[in-house]
């Protein structure tokens, strides 16, 4: 339960050396000039799995700061042996990614300052199919209200799924929200990240490997003219 994993009480408490040492080193020279601002993650990962997408993009965007969300206790572990493997078999490279045991649908403001996301990923979220159990999906209209939150202006959702019933949901979600936009075909094509969506993860690889169909809402956060 909740109990069993440390909360930060606000983003600033993150302790951001921890995940990716490499951006934060302890000696940072002591010199005369102030150091550069520190890096902010910039991309979250929300209910990572076993973590096969920020593996996929951590090469595609070197520098930048990503992060896994991950409520499984087991499998947060597993990502993170993974991540730390893959930095010593290939040195200089996967720094960037991280992973981090929370529950998402309670604690994302705990971890994001406004604007702060550029994307942000639901890649094969729980399907919660009785209609009792709709307020446990991740995507939901109170829920976008905190996505949009702590997403930049001009920043993107991604979502994908093998359930058509949930598909339908996240889009319609989307789509009633004020603060997104569909993404328009011709950019969904021309996008990198959409090919790993339904490729990358191991969900989306068993998927492939049972010939299922999936399901894909693409959504950019827009300004409203009060903002
Ligand atoms: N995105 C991964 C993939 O495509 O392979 C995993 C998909 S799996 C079906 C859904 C994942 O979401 C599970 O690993 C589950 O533990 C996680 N999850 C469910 N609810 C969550 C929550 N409230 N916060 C964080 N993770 C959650």
């Amino acid at each position: 339960s909740d109990s069993h994993f440390p909360v930060p009480v606000s983003p600033d408490e993150v302790d951001l050396s921890q995940h990716y040492p490499r951006y934060f080193p302890a000696d940072n020279g002591g010199g005369e000039e102030a150091p550069p601002p520190p890096p902010r993650i910039r991309f979250a990962d929300v209910g990572c799995g076993f973590g096969g997408l920020l593996v996929g993009l951590s090469p595609l965007f070197p520098g930048t700061l990503m992060i896994g969300m991950e409520l499984r206790d087991k499998v947060t572990e597993y990502v993170k042996e993974r991540i730390l493997a893959l930095r010593a078999s290939n040195p200089g490279q996967y720094d960037n990614i991280s992973v981090v045991r929370t529950n998402s649908m309670k604690y994302i403001p705990n971890y994001f300052r406004k604007a702060q996301l550029t994307k942000m990923f639901f890649l094969f979220p729980d399907p919660h199919f009785k209609e009792k159990n709709h307020r446990r999906r991740v995507i939901s209209m109170q829920l976008l209200d905190e996505y949009a939150y702590v997403m930049e202006v001009g920043g993107i959702i991604y979502t994908i799924t093998d359930v058509e019933e949930l598909g339908e949901w996240m889009r319609s979600c989307l789509e009633k929200h004020p603060l997104f936009e569909a993404v328009p075909d011709e950019e969904i094509k021309a996008d990198p990240v959409v090919k790993l969506l339904s490729t990358a993860t191991e969900e989306s690889q068993k998927v492939a490997r049972n010939g299922g169909q999936t399901f894909h809402a693409i959504f950019r956060r827009i300004s409203l003219q009060e903002e």
